[in-house]
């Protein structure tokens, strides 16, 4: 009999993450991905790219009217970027728990920002801010068939379990 959460895997929650080229130029990458692999996220995407200033602004476009919208998208733009996809249950907003505040000084430690960053324009990661933002961001970022398969299963293959 197929368990009930095996069903729920193929629906699972997913969230856009990005560790950002500060973090990448200062060797984090490991740091970054073992926290989320160790409370048990799992890892469906991930690729290096140095996105183009154009894409930074997509990225960032609810933040276009801000003083900082500028430097930010430079620098997102300055080097390589680690793109991921993280799914489980809650990973959205846990994720953005395991990130910290945006502003490192006010992050808690025991936080990435929190432990890892100092400076507000240099806070190490991206993440998520809730579902429409992460399905928006996923989609910008990566295409289909970049995502492991997590498919609902037929009905057929359900049945074949039992
Ligand atoms: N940022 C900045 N100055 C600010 C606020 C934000 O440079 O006063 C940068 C910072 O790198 C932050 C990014 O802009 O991570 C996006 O801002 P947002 O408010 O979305 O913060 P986040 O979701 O990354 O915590
Ligand atoms: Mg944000």
């Amino acid at each position: 009999m197929l368990q009930e959460q095996e069903v729920h895997a193929a629906e699972m929650e997913r969230t856009f993450i990005a560790i950002k080229p500060d973090g990448v130029q200062r060797g984090l990458i490991a740091e970054i991905i073992s926290r989320f692999e160790r409370k048990g996220f799992k890892l469906v995407a991930i690729k290096i790219v140095v996105p183009s200033k154009e894409f930074a602004q997509k990225h960032y476009h609810d933040l276009k009217e801000r003083p900082f919208f500028d430097g930010l998208c430079d620098f997102l733009s300055s080097g390589p970027v680690i793109a991921m996809v993280w799914e489980g249950e809650g990973v959205i907003k846990y994720g953005r728990k395991l990130i910290g505040a945006t502003d490192p000084q006010k992050s808690e430690p025991g936080t990435i920002r929190g432990d890892l960053a100092v400076v507000v324009g240099r806070n190490i990661i991206h993440g998520s801010d809730g579902p429409e933002t992460a399905k928006d961001e996923i989609n910008l970022w990566f295409k289909p068939d970049e995502l492991m398969a997590t498919k609902p299963l037929s009905r057929e293959e359900i049945a074949n379990t039992e």
